[in-house]
């Protein structure tokens, strides 16, 4: 029986790390296990310029440990307002590596999201022709589409739009949670690639709403049924250079959390390589994690993967139920099994 894997060390390439008090408090648990991050700009207010990307670089390493390696890959927030100029520029410094496309609504802080596709179309073209990816939460957001089918229809009615209006612009399907979108990722030679996450590879919609509601569970996009999780676990497993590691790790107080209307999101980024590295051994896979955490999606964003290595042990780890932070608890995700690897 294997009882170490040394993979390169590991990029995470969707994250919400939040700002102040949270971002001191949750940082920390990302820095220790990646190299490198995405960084999700739906702040209050969201990251929309170049230099609001930059002080927020700038808040991040200010945030990180005495002696952390780790470097943030700034992301802009896309909106009707966008300006193509400002993109171009904060591209060129290397200070962005994505931005990111919220249709309006679909999930927290999206409310400065687009709801007129047309308006943002001088801005993607100019991401193609520099080569910037666009990362996208998939999920239309019209009331009458059931909350299940939101990704699917998401495909059909704006993704493949914008593909076929902007054939060589790159685009990343963020946190999938369907065999839909994992059929349509494979579908396209070149330009596609999608992000899966820790959770959505480990629960499925029972584990949220089966014998009592559990909103620690409740994230965005939704667990679907159990079908969906196992092309995810397939998708995520095989190698496939299409699919990478984004844990979108959305750490939520408590009293965030647990309320009539609770917040989406799972805080993951203290137990994922474990999680994973269970997953993939559980899946007969484990020559694969390397590939799915550490070499694809540097590839897909043009990127050199790392040079230092992590060796993870066979040997029960020690995560904290929760961390706490000056705003009060996070619960850290739970995934319902034990767990026998150690980064
Ligand atoms: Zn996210």
């Amino acid at each position: 029986m294997t009882q170490s894997i040394t993979i390169r060390r590991p990029d995470d390439w969707h994250l919400h790390l939040r700002d102040g008090d949270m971002l001191r408090a949750v940082l920390p648990h990302s820095a220790r296990d990646f190299a490198r991050a995405i960084i999700m700009p739906n702040l209050v207010p969201p990251v929309v310029t170049g230099a609001q990307a930059a002080a927020y670089r700038e808040r991040i390493m200010a945030a990180l440990p005495e002696g952390a390696d780790f470097t943030p890959l700034m992301t802009l927030y896309l909106t009707e307002d966008t300006d193509p100029d400002d993109v171009a520029r904060a591209h060129a410094e290397g200070l962005i590596h994505a931005v990111k496309l919220y249709p309006a609504g679909a999930t927290t802080n999206s409310a400065s999201g687009v709801s007129n596709f047309d308006k943002v179309a001088p801005v993607l073209d100019r991401m193609a022709e520099i080569g910037l990816p666009l990362c996208t939460h998939g999920e239309v957001t019209d009331s009458e589409i059931d909350i299940f089918d939101r990704e699917a229809v998401f495909i059909d009615r704006v993704l493949d739009p914008i593909r076929r209006a902007h054939p060589n612009l790159r685009v990343i399907m963020e946190h999938i949670t369907t065999a839909d979108a994992a059929d349509y990722v494979r579908s396209a030679d070149s330009g596609l690639a999608a992000t899966i996450t820790t959770h959505h590879l480990v629960i499925n919609r029972n584990h949220i709403l089966a014998g009592g509601i559990r909103p620690h569970y409740y994230c965005l996009p939704v667990a679907k049924r159990e079908t969906h999780r196992l092309a995810l676990r397939v998708a995520a497993t095989s190698g496939d250079a299409r699919f990478f590691l984004g844990t979108d790790s959305a750490p939520h107080t408590d009293g965030a959390k647990l309320q009539p209307c609770g917040c989406a999101g799972c805080f993951t980024a203290p137990n994922t390589l474990s999680i994973l590295a269970q997953v993939f051994e559980d899946d007969g896979a484990l020559d694969n994690l390397e590939a799915f955490t550490s070499l694809n999606g540097p590839a897909f964003y043009g990127l050199p993967p790392n040079e230092t290595r992590i060796t993870m042990r066979r040997e029960a780890p020690q995560h904290p139920s929760s961390i706490d932070t000056p705003d009060g608890p996070v619960t850290v995700f739970d995934p319902g099994f034990d767990l026998h690897w150690t980064s």
